[in-house]
């Protein structure tokens, strides 16, 4: 399926690949969480047709290694993705294979669309890590994903959604959005805060900042017999301290999470019924060209979600 690229979300793993620090083969189009327009379908393709709205599910399993014959797909060890090792979505046009299209719902709008990928995954976290309706949950990290983590523990049905972010504004959108206590960790005593908040620790930690500091904390958190999931894709060398004793004796579950598999069509009906709201978290948009600066803000404390939107580029023509 050849789509007419709207939008592409910007991601952390974007700048891996621009700085080489990803197994991919140069040259590559990153991008890996878009939707468009479709324009072109092969001849045998009948889910999707010439002018249909889409999202593209980026990651491409092989079907036949052992991960994979047993359901875990996301573990495939012949794993590729759209934007990865294929041509992806920083572009005016992306072809993705077939089975990796999907249409999105009526009334969705394209911006909608390009998230499917981003809360997919983290649909795939939450079910990792049990979250259930009365769980008193803590959000470290207030980026896009951190935001959409609070959105879907409240859509859980979580008594406490308290998120933990030291930038002001994202802190002011985690409230907005409906956090129920929101933390600037430069300036109160994080580990405090929620034990008091949650009278002896967080039922669920959702670590979304990525750090080895906040992997502790995340652990330092979560009440006996609790749940950390550790989300935030920190840097690769990234150690962090953790004590055996007390991950036995406080009787933690410590979750790690990859990926999206038999996500996406959930992230798709999540945003069609506004569950999860994206259009809020959209800080900036970049045409193509200037995707340089689209990844620089993309790492900067005051941007949330950066996206790239080839129509900028036409409209500025
Ligand atoms: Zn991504
Ligand atoms: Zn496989």
């Amino acid at each position: 399926v050849v789509l007419k690229v709207n939008t592409c979300g910007v991601c952390g793993t974007d700048s891996h690949i621009y700085q080489g620090e990803f197994l991919v083969r140069f040259p590559v189009v990153p991008g890996h969480e878009l939707s468009g327009e479709v324009v072109e379908v092969g001849s045998s393709v009948t889910h999707v047709a010439v002018g249909d709205w889409v999202t593209v599910d980026p990651n491409i399993v092989c079907g036949v290694c052992p991960y994979c014959r047993v359901g875990q797909i996301n573990l495939c060890d012949n794993l590729h993705a759209v934007g990865v090792r294929m041509d992806g979505g920083f572009a005016g046009y992306c072809r993705a294979p077939a089975k990796q299209v999907y249409r999105l719902p009526e009334g969705m709008s394209l911006l909608e669309g390009a998230f499917a990928e981003p809360l997919a995954c983290c649909l795939h976290g939450t079910d990792r890590a049990g979250l259930r309706a009365g769980d008193r949950v803590l959000v470290i990290g207030g980026g896009s994903i951190g935001l959409t983590m609070v959105q879907l523990a409240l859509a859980a049905g979580a008594s406490h959604v308290i998120l933990s972010e030291p930038s002001e504004s994202r802190r002011g959108l985690g409230v907005v959005l409906g956090a129920t206590a929101a933390l600037n960790p430069v300036a109160t005593d994080v580990r405090g805060e929620v034990l008091e908040l949650t009278e002896g620790g967080a039922d669920l930690v959702i670590e979304c900042a990525g750090t080895a500091r906040t992997a502790e904390q995340a652990v330092a958190c979560a009440r006996k017999g609790g749940r950390v999931l550790f989300f935030g894709v920190a840097p690769e060398a990234a150690i962090a301290e953790l004590r055996p004793y007390d991950i036995f004796l406080r009787e933690l579950t410590i979750l790690g999470s990859f990926v999206n598999p038999f996500t996406h069509q959930r992230a798709l009906e999540a945003l069609a019924k506004g569950r999860v709201k994206v259009e809020p978290l959209v800080s900036h948009r970049y045409p193509v060209a200037a995707f340089e600066e689209a990844l620089a803000m993309s790492r900067s404390p005051q941007a949330v979600k950066v996206v790239v939107q080839p129509s900028l580029e036409e409209a500025a023509v």
